[in-house]
């Protein structure tokens, strides 16, 4: 039956059968490492151990290998394929109390008390319809129940029609902040012609946003400032939303407090591969700074969902080692203190001084995941299996009484763009027979 069915999918992979595993040698080295977690070290990895888990190896790779494209959308669908409500084993917590005599109340907006958290977005004037379109959803499929604020960011001021009208959309309070120019501008850092080859190159090779300078200042910008503003640091948890984005689904419980109470520092819906192109250079520069700093890697990484090299071992050659699986940022929710402490805190600055968010077209998607997969706990990554996704052009669809959407659960894109997809990576390698099991 289905369950059980679930239960040999559970990463473990070994648990999954042997005939991934067989694949997966035959592509590439990449099957099941030893974990590393339990392994004789102090808690801190030797570079030696670091390297063993990090290593890669693409001789051979051609293409896309597309029957493991097939498999893994199957496996996908299979996952979807499972009903689902609300997490298990974890502590929920909903709007609501019991008075004396036993009646439901619930609590209004000044009695609710939340989580330190703000609903996050980096948005232009030109984009009020569609921001208003996402605000909407988020408000009826969840935060009319709680009220947590909503924080704008731009660049540029907004202007009155913009904040008069976002102001109507939002249950709770509502904060702008603009970013100072000085961290909003590219560095002065970067060298010129470096960054007019770079950007040659890209564009020659057809990458989108290549030449906008604009969308590398927004990359940089999401990858290791925003938690920096001002305006940020009160808060401590942020919900990334975009406009034009949909959310299909009503969650009853507060999401926020579900983070912070069920030890969680990293949530996300899709995970995707990411044009090598983009960070030809990002792992290396990781690399360095690794054997530099070899104790701020965590021991429970997700070593081989950043290292994989199967489903498209061409994107991990480019790439010089990273697989380029990604969480799609354009959704998150987070704790900004990771960010803020010293691990990925001094690698940003490494990142920085590498100028690849010029040079090359660093997105914070990656970033953001080579940070929590190499310096964090891969325990604290939560895949909300509940929440209904969708950023043109792909889309997270829960089988679930709960949701709304125009396709039936498990549909992810256009057929053509499947392999871009890599999120039976991480529940393959990354995940626990327990964590696959909570909904
Ligand atoms: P894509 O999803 O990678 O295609 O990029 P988007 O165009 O959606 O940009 C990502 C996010 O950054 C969206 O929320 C945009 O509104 C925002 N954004 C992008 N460029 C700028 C900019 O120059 N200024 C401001 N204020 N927001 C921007
Ligand atoms: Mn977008």
């Amino acid at each position: 039956d289905r369950i059980n069915k679930l239960n040999r999918y559970s990463s473990n992979v070994n648990k999954y059968g042997l005939k991934f595993n067989e694949k997966l040698m035959g592509t590439a080295k990449g099957g099941q490492r030893e974990g590393l977690a339990d392994a004789d070290h102090d808690g801190k990895l030797s570079i030696d151990e670091i390297m063993k888990v990090l290593e890669y190896d693409v001789a051979g790779a051609n293409d896309t290998n597309e029957e493991i494209v097939d498999e893994n959308m199957d496996f996908y669908k299979e996952v979807y394929s499972k009903k689902v409500t609300e997490p298990k084993f974890a502590k929920l917590t909903y709007n609501e109390v019991y008075d004396e005599s036993g009646l439901k109340r619930v609590l209004s907006k000044d009695e609710y008390p939340r989580a330190n958290a703000t609903l996050l977005t980096l948005v232009r004037n030109k984009e009020l319809r569609a921001i208003v379109h996402t605000i909407r959803q988020i408000e009826s499929t969840w935060n009319y129940h709680f009220h947590y604020p909503y924080t704008f960011i731009s660049d540029e001021e907004f202007t009155s029609e913009f904040k008069d009208t976002v102001r109507r959309h939002c249950s709770g309070e509502v904060f702008f902040e603009i970013i100072p120019q000085e961290i909003w501008r590219k560095p002065s850092n970067i060298d010129p012609e470096q960054e007019q080859r770079g950007i040659q190159r890209l564009k020659d090779n057809g990458v989108q946003y290549a030449d906008m300078e604009s969308y590398h200042n927004m990359c940089r910008f999401n990858s290791g400032w925003f938690y920096r503003l001002e305006g940020l640091k009160k808060f401590k948890w942020y919900w990334r939303f975009e406009p034009n984005t949909d959310y299909y689904c009503s969650i009853d419980y507060d999401i926020f407090k579900f983070m912070e109470d069920n030890d969680k520092t990293y949530g996300f819906t899709i995970s995707l591969y990411d044009d090598p192109l983009t960070v030809e250079t990002l792992w290396p520069v990781t690399m360095d700074f690794v054997k530099q700093n070899p104790q701020y890697v965590h021991p429970n990484g997700a070593f081989q969902w950043l290292t994989d090299a199967v489903q498209n071992p061409t994107y991990t050659k480019q790439a010089n080692g990273y697989s380029t699986c990604h969480f799609w940022s354009n959704f998150e929710i987070a704790n900004m203190d990771f960010y803020r402490g010293e691990a990925y805190s001094k690698w940003i600055d490494a990142l920085e001084a590498a100028g690849g968010f010029y040079y090359e077209r660093w997105g914070d998607a990656p970033v953001h995941s080579v940070g929590v997969g190499l310096f964090e706990d891969k325990s604290k990554v939560h895949w909300f299996r509940d929440i209904g996704y969708h950023h043109s052009p792909y889309k997270s669809i829960p089988n679930s009484d709960k949701c709304t959407a125009p396709e039936d659960s498990g549909y992810f894109a256009p057929e053509d763009v499947h392999r871009q997809n890599c999120l039976s990576n991480w529940i393959k390698y990354e995940m626990t027979h327990k964590e696959l099991q909570q909904y």
